[in-house]
């Protein structure tokens, strides 16, 4: 299975579907990863509060896939932010990746009560100036917070990471982002397992394709031109998570994902999460 590539702003080319591993131990994170490259995934999603960037390094070196045919992500946690804190703690993710460089390093939560989100993207602006990392984003950015980056920072940031599945659409921050040349990469692409995937309407939109909810789910966001990176650590699940590239919706079916949304986010609120 080859994922086709989507182009950020900056020239890059990222896969439109990548492989997340949040809430998979660092030994799983290993496994489930050697499995999502044995199955064509490339672009992989981790971050450094996850606790698995050193089972995911395993796995890449283990697979002996050339680096420049990979597209590896991570993410400054909240304690990190700051320029300084922000420059160490790329270093000590490669390391922990056993990479010489990340294709994409993202903040992870903006915090704007503490108001160091600009002094951090200042840190991943020099990184990408000296070349230690081939693309910047952020994650769970706001309008107003990704409007300040705008404003008074010199790089756009080429992706923001946000929840997003049918049942929370963010069709006003994704308008946003096409404005900006922003990459929109979702989140929770699957609803996380809070009953999504059970939604009698996507169930028969799966029955009418000879394909599985997941699947529908997941076409959906490539239709719309997401990212996306939907996580499994069951085998079977990951080979079907990206085999979505061999059928289409039809009008009626987008019609009937895009009436889904309920508005209602399953994680916490960008505006005030600020935990460390
Ligand atoms: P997801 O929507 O990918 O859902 C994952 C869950 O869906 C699995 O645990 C499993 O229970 C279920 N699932 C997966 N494939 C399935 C299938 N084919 N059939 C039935 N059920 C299936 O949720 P996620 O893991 O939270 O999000 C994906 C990735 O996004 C994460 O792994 C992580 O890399 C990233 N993420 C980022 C942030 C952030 O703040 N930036 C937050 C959460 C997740």
């Amino acid at each position: 299975m080859t994922v086709p590539n989507v182009d950020l702003i900056d020239g890059t080319a990222m896969p439109q579907l990548g492989f997340g591993v949040f809430q998979v131990g660092d030994d799983e994170a290993e496994s489930a990863v050697a499995v999502a490259l044995r199955n064509g995934y490339r672009s992989i999603d981790t971050a450094s509060v996850y606790g698995n960037e050193e089972g995911v390094g395993r796995a890449l070196r283990a697979s002996e896939l050339p680096r420049e045919e990979l597209f590896i992500t991570s993410k400054v946690w909240n304690s990190d932010q700051g320029y300084d804190a922000t420059l160490r703690a790329y270093e000590a993710s490669l390391r922990r990746l056993g990479l010489e460089y990340l294709d994409l390093y993202l903040i992870h939560w903006p915090m704007p009560g503490r108001d160091m989100y600009v002094e951090t993207w200042r840190a991943l602006e020099r990184l990408k100036h000296d070349g230690r990392v081939r693309s910047i984003g952020v994650s769970n950015f706001t309008v107003p917070t990704l409007r300040r980056v705008l404003d008074e920072a010199d790089v756009v940031p080429a992706v923001n990471q946000i929840e997003l599945h049918p049942y929370f659409q963010q069709d006003g921050m994704r308008a946003f982002h096409r404005d900006h040349g922003i990459r929109t990469e979702a989140w929770a692409p699957l609803g996380q397992g809070h009953g999504l995937l059970d939604d009698p309407a996507l169930d028969r939109i799966a029955g009418a394709h000879g394909r599985t909810p997941a699947q529908i789910a997941l076409r959906w966001h490539l239709e719309i031109g997401n990212v996306v990176i939907p996580k499994s650590a069951t085998p079977s699940r990951i080979a079907e998570n990206i085999d979505v590239f061999g059928f289409r919706l039809t009008p009626d079916d987008m019609k009937t994902l895009g009436e889904m949304d309920k508005g209602v986010r399953f994680g916490p609120d960008p505006a005030t999460f600020e935990t460390d």
